[in-house]
């Protein structure tokens, strides 16, 4: 193999310990909160037909445009490596049917986007997602924001910012475009490359144009919500009566569009300052997409998982703060005492204790040395003279004190010692 190939491709990375025990942690504690918001994981595969993504997100958007891993099967069908993942949950729901109308599903795995690599942009990051099907109100958004802010403050994120803006009804659409346009005409021969080509296909993804040409201009021009109807600017206001009655501190920002074209009524994001170019953390909004006959609506959010540890990380955060420590570690001196190790390993494993030994006949220093290395709890010693007496040594490495135990003393000991940790 050549050296090429030992590295992960650009933009894509192993997560090893000890920052998977942090990923681990974070999984965790979010499980537990999406159970008590009565949500449940849907597993979609990764790789979809390429026109689940294209009609949903919108053809002239960013991520179908230019960031898609899309490449063709054996037959000649063009597939897709999921760029986000409320498509193919939107693609599981319509399949499901009617069981699934009003479904509160969450998704936690890898989404791949063919972007330039830079610090806190990957190739491949992980998202952890949560849709809620079948609710029209602002209760639902505020609901799901409730829940978002929550993981946040349960993973000890400090100091984020949300936002939100209304992307309007779908009838407000041709409007808010008619009106970008005619407040940009005069701007035009002024815009980027990719803003010129927006300006006929989608000139709300002008709004969201990161350089400081394009957004001096955009500061110029009146936001996107002054061409909405009614409706939807009553529905964001519903929506921020209901985060303070939560009190969840929210602030309106009339540029915000995000970057795909799913939305209707609200679109959110939040920052965080420590991250630098990059600093979005997560977003969400309200969605509407076809897919085959049937129109699926929801609203919901999506975390990115690296941003949140570089967050936590930034805060002094380990991966070794959540390392679990071997309870026990079993040292052994000769053959038959090796072998019975084994038994016991193998008898506490069954119970539940974490317990190891070397399997590859090293000295006894060595083995010592090992379980000081595994940072274990108590290592049980079986040496010649143990096994003459039919006993072994219990040390607990912590304070230093050894006692010569037998077989279901040492194991009741051990049992203790799991319920007490
Ligand atoms: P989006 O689907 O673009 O709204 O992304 C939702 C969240 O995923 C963002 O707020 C980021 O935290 C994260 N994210 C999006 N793209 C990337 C990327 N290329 N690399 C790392 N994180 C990302």
């Amino acid at each position: 193999m050549s050296g090429e190939a030992l590295q992960p491709i650009r933009g894509m990375s192993d997560i090893a310990a000890p920052d998977i025990q942090l990923w681990q942690h974070l999984e965790r504690v979010a499980r537990d909160i999406l159970a008590c918001y009565h949500f449940s994981e849907v597993r979609t595969p990764i790789v979809e037909y390429t026109s689940v993504f294209t009609r949903s997100l919108g053809e002239a958007t960013d991520v179908v445009q230019k960031e898609m891993y899309t490449f063709e099967d054996r037959g000649g069908r063009s597939l897709t490596l999921r760029p986000e993942g409320t498509a193919g949950i939107m693609r599981y729901v319509a399949n499901a049917g009617q069981d699934a109308q009003d479904a509160r599903i969450f998704y936690i795995g890898p989404m791949f986007r063919a972007e330039r690599p830079a610090a806190g942009r990957r190739r491949q990051f992980h998202q952890l997602g949560a849709e809620c099907m079948g609710s029209p109100s602002p209760a639902a958004d505020a609901e799901i924001i409730a829940l978002q802010v929550h993981l946040l403050q349960a993973w000890g994120i400090k100091d984020f910012k949300l936002e939100l803006n209304t992307r309007g009804l779908p009838d407000d659409h041709a409007r808010v475009a008619d009106g970008i346009r005619a407040a940009l005409r005069p701007h035009r021969a002024d815009l980027c490359d990719d803003c010129q080509r927006r300006f006929d296909e989608n000139p709300l993804r002008i709004i969201d144009c990161k350089k400081s040409g394009c957004r001096a201009i955009v500061e110029q021009i009146p936001p996107v919500t002054e061409y909405m109807g009614t409706e939807a600017r009553k529905y964001l206001q519903e929506l921020m009566e209901l985060l303070r009655q939560l009190e969840i501190p929210a602030t309106a920002n009339p540029y915000l569009v995000r970057g795909l074209d799913y939305y209707v009524h609200t679109v959110w994001e939040i920052t965080h300052t420590g991250l630098g170019a990059q600093d979005a953390l997560a977003g969400g909004g309200r969605y509407q997409m076809q897919m085959g006959r049937q129109t699926c609506e929801g609203v919901g959010f999506a975390i990115g998982l690296e941003r949140i540890l570089a967050v936590l990380q930034g805060q002094g955060v380990n991966g070794t703060d959540f390392a679990r420590r071997p309870c026990v570690w079993l040292v052994s001196q000769g053959e038959a005492a090796f072998r019975e190790n084994m038994l016991l390993m193998q008898s506490l494993r069954m119970r539940g204790i974490e317990a190891s030994m070397d399997l590859s006949g090293r000295s006894m220093k060595a083995q010592m040395r090992a379980a000081n290395k595994a940072n274990s709890r108590f290592v049980v010693i079986r040496g010649e003279e143990e096994m003459e007496r039919g006993t072994f040594q219990l040390k607990s490495m912590d304070s230093g004190t050894q006692e010569e135990l037998e077989l279901p003393e040492i194991m009741q000991r051990l049992i203790q010692e799991r319920e007490l940790s």
